[in-house]
């Protein structure tokens, strides 16, 4: 299949034209992936099972891993669920447009192929001007999962895009690299006590001032075991992988509270990073180093990136992502990575750097 790139180059001046034939290959059935706020996303109709298949063997993505469906707004939401919960609504006026995902029980309209299987059914409304005008045009819900091969790191570039999805679906919209670059919160409100089932840049602590009572999937902090089925499928699988070894180092008293790090602990973590990546560098291996602008100074030897700045979490969630694929390409064998606190978005930071290293942490 050829696929088709076309680029909008001011996404706050979108013009409708720009957008006819991908909201076109939408309605027939086909797939476009298009920017959004979090990562690129790889859409097609959510309500047309064989688009989701589609979707599904482009990423090479298992299918019991549902797909959310993206709305322009909020008079879309009706058809697809049973019920709006209280919580639900409270969620979409605080949060909406943006990067959060709702989970609510699915109405019949929304076939079991979107939703792996599952009775409910996850919805967001982006706040990107390209991906709302996108699926305002369409006229129909956009099931759009990350646009990379079922297991990288999401793509948060139209060329991160190109790299895996070329030949594989009908177009790409570029509209250059996205604000956030890490995927959306997800919070379930079917249940009870809503539950956030992935961290994201809607923040705990943002979430707990809208709702009070929160829970937290187990999931989000570690790994599960085999025996555990998962509220959200896709937390099982391994996710956001780079292709080389990732090592995350981390202050022995951080997990669990770990809202801050002091100076003396991000000293500890860098030596021991150095040190690490030296004994790799010896055996003749090709080795990446994740740092920070703060740290960058110290390191001398191997792969070295800053991630961004400890100043500024939106600067690492941005880069995440592209620092994992750029050692991807490099072939490297070992990737070292500084952590960061888990406050705010440091939740989302950590939870996705620490999925992409399998949970291979070492703590000092
Ligand atoms: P993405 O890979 O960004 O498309 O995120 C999709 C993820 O959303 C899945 O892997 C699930 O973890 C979660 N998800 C989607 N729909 C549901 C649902 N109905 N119930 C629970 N989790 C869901
Ligand atoms: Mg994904």
């Amino acid at each position: 299949m050829e696929t088709k790139r076309i680029v909008i180059k001011d996404r706050n001046n979108v013009k409708e034209e720009e957008l006819l034939e991908a909201a076109e290959i939408l309605r027939r059935g086909g797939l476009v992936a298009f920017p959004t706020e979090t990562v690129y996303g790889l859409g097609g109709n959510a309500l047309d099972e064989r688009a989701a298949g589609k979707i599904y063997a482009a990423k090479g993505r298992p299918s019991d891993n549902p797909l959310i469906a993206h709305v322009s707004c909020e008079s879309e939401v009706e058809p697809l669920v049973k019920e709006i919960p209280e919580a639900g609504l409270r969620l979409m006026k605080a949060f909406w447009p943006g990067p959060l995902t709702i989970i609510f029980p699915k109405s019949d309209r929304v076939p079991s192929g979107t939703t792996g299987g599952l009775d409910t059914v996850a919805v967001r409304m982006p706040d990107d001007p390209v991906a709302s005008r996108l699926i305002s045009l369409a006229g129909v819900p956009v099931a759009a999962p990350s646009a990379n091969i079922s297991g990288r790191p999401s793509p948060t570039t139209a060329d991160h895009v190109w790299q895996d999805m070329n030949g594989r679906i009908d177009m790409i919209i570029d509209s250059g690299a996205v604000g956030i670059g890490v995927e959306s919160t997800i919070v379930d409100v079917s249940a009870p006590v809503p539950a956030v089932l992935r961290p994201g840049a809607v923040t705990m602590e943002m979430l707990r001032q809208e709702l009070g009572e929160i829970t937290v999937d187990p999931a989000i902090l570690g790994p599960v075991s085999a025996d555990v089925k998962p509220k959200a499928p896709g937390m099982k699988y391994k996710h956001y992988a780079p292709k080389a070894d990732l090592i995350l180092v981390e202050p022995k008293e951080s997990p669990g509270s770990p809202s801050v790090m002091d100076k003396a602990q991000v000293e500890r973590m860098v030596d021991k990073v150095q040190i690490l990546a030296k004994k790799r560098l010896e055996e003749g291996h090709r080795v990446g180093i994740i740092c920070t602008d703060e740290s960058r100074h110290s390191y001398s030897e191997g792969l070295i990136r800053s991630i961004g700045t400890r100043e500024s979490q939106e600067s690492v969630a941005h880069n995440l992502y592209a620092v994992l694929r750029e050692f991807d390409e490099l072939q490297v064998e070992y990737i070292f990575s500084e952590s960061f606190a888990e406050d705010h978005l440091g939740q989302a930071i950590m939870n996705r750097l620490s999925k992409a290293s399998g949970y291979n942490i070492v703590r000092i």
